[in-house]
């Protein structure tokens, strides 16, 4: 198989860096992208490796960036748009800063960077985009509104682009992970909203304590997304979603039934809205 060219979000650490450290272990090319390039030092000394500091969030970085990969390699066969993090509160709890923060991220940094490669691969005819969401991008649940709704957000960009892309030769893929044993529920990557509402104690404040309590014990292995990934890459009809863990397998089952009974047991109102 050819020599393959990734560019990353978010490689420092967690699954990102997971995703990297498999690229390279299977002969292709990896540019590494972090908000602080120090943070990827253990690519640097790479031979088939680039470095590059890409703030998501800094459109102006992303495009010199992005410039900057093509020049060196000529071409981004796979992007992965994995940057992000997580933000808890109640709805009510998120103030509008913490709102339009992880949003400039998880959404806004993620379309920044598709926006900057897909001119490429369009010249190409090829490429394959994989944006990371979460179980959170297919069922929200108190505590995670906000975040889940970034990545209802990239669920839904990722399958307008499927759409878009197809014709053009190119491949999107939504990948859910269920909790993964990473940094993302330490105090450095999780940001707890600032104000904490009594009212919301026995709902999102139990699933605060969860979130504590499930840090570093999750039950998802980081080492095991990349070659999820990696597979889905070689295959010529690769997913549109691919769910990652057998709490994300569950949670879709459940969201599932529950669409289904609700759907049914209103179908007569929801008919009763046509021209007749
Ligand atoms: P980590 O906190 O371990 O890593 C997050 C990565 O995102 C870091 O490399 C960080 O890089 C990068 N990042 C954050 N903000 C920016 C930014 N503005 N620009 C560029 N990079 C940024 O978390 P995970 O590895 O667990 O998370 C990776 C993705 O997976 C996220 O999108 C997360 O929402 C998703 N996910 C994780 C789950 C889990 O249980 N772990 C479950 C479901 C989804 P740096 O700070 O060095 O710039």
């Amino acid at each position: 198989m050819a020599q393959r060219t990734w560019l990353i979000t978010g490689a420092s650490r967690g699954i990102g860096a997971e995703i990297a450290k498999a690229v390279l272990a299977a002969g292709d090319r990896l540019i590494a992208t972090a908000r602080n390039q120090a943070d990827l030092q253990q690519f640097s000394t790479d031979k088939d490796a680039l470095v590059l500091s890409m703030d998501v969030t800094d459109e102006a970085q992303v495009k010199a960036a992005i410039a900057t990969s093509l020049e060196k390699f000529g071409q981004i066969d796979v992007l992965v748009n994995n940057a992000g993090f997580g933000l808890l509160g109640s709805v009510e709890e998120c103030s509008a800063e913490e709102v339009e923060s992880v949003y400039r991220t998880n959404v806004f940094g993620l379309l920044n960077v598709t926006r900057a490669v897909l001119p490429s691969m369009r010249q190409h005819r090829s490429g394959h985009i994989i944006n990371i969401s979460s179980i959170g991008g297919y069922r929200s649940s108190p505590g995670w509104g906000i975040y889940g709704s970034t990545k209802f957000a990239v669920e839904g960009i990722t399958e307008a682009l499927h759409g878009e892309l197809a014709p053009l030769g190119i491949h999107a893929t939504v990948v859910e992970p269920g909790y993964f044993r990473t940094d993302f529920l330490n105090g450095s990557s999780l940001r707890p909203s600032a104000v904490q509402i009594p009212d919301y104690a026995q709902t999102v404040g139990k699933i605060r304590d969860v979130a504590a309590g499930l840090n570093h014990q999750q039950p998802g292995d980081p080492t095991k997304i990349a070659p999820a990934i990696l597979e889905i890459v070689n295959t010529d009809e690769p997913p549109l979603r691919l769910p990652l863990g057998t709490d994300t397998l569950q949670t879709i089952a459940e969201k599932n039934a529950y669409v289904e009974q609700e759907t049914a047991k209103w179908r007569t109102l929801a008919e009763s809205t046509d021209f007749r």
